[in-house]
């Protein structure tokens, strides 16, 4: 199965995600934390996006798009895939496609997380991630239990840079501009398209999620 979850940035996609993979034994294929690790590693990607995420713009989609084929390369054909955070244009949307069907592969399934922006706000402003294994919490509403440290592989947890109100606007603006119009684009591409109201708590929207990815078989 390939599940893409569509959505803003901090509406909780990356928790979801981390947590239905574990589930299903899925592949979580974050873009952000795929380019935060070349950040890290000091490649020439990693180099290249540094100024794009810095301003909480978007990398260029050939760059995006290389990253993913690379990355899919990796992992075996039968394996469920979940994207976060990818596709975020429609050039993106359009590549995966190819790459998909040139392995014998479709979109399964799109789940679209919804929630006002001021919720989004809030939740940026405490987000906390792990560097190490892509486990997210928040200081408000899910904190770890030792603070500071990722309850999953024991990482000390960090709050992004591009987490800070200025940067969180410009993100939001990118994605309304840019991502949102990806809703029409799945909706009217056929897969299974469902919209889940993210701003309840995490177990609820939980069960949600599973319950709209069961449906789709
Ligand atoms: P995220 O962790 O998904 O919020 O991504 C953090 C930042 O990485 C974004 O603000 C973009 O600068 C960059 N980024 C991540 N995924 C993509 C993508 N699919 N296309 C373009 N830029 C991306």
């Amino acid at each position: 199965m390939v599940l893409i979850l569509l959505g803003p940035p901090g509406v909780g996609k990356g928790t979801q995600a981390v947590r239905l993979a574990d589930e299903l034994g899925a592949a979580h294929v974050s873009t952000g934390d795929l380019l935060r690790a070349a950040r890290r590693e000091g490649t020439e990607l990693g180099l290249r996006a540094q100024k794009y995420m810095d301003a909480g713009e978007l990398v260029p989609d050939h760059l995006i798009l290389d990253l993913v084929k690379e990355h899919l390369a990796g992992i075996a054909r039968d394996a469920h895939v979940l994207f976060d955070g990818f596709p975020r244009t429609t050039a993106q949307a359009t590549g995966l496609d190819q790459v998909l069907k040139d392995s014998g592969r479709r979109v399964d399934r799109v789940v679209l997380f919804e929630a006002p922006d001021e919720t989004i706000v809030q939740r940026l402003s405490g987000r906390r991630s792990c560097p190490e294994c892509g486990a997210v919490y928040n200081t408000y509403f899910s904190p770890p239990k030792v603070e500071g440290k990722c309850d999953r592989c024991g990482g000390d947890l960090v709050h992004r840079s591009d987490d800070a109100p200025a940067t969180v606007k410009r993100r939001l603006d990118v994605y309304r501009e840019q991502t949102a119009p990806l809703v029409a684009f799945y909706e009217a591409s056929g897969a299974p398209f469902a919209r889940i109201r993210a701003d309840r708590g995490v177990d609820e929207v939980y069960a949600d999620f599973l319950g709209s990815v069961e449906a789709a078989g």
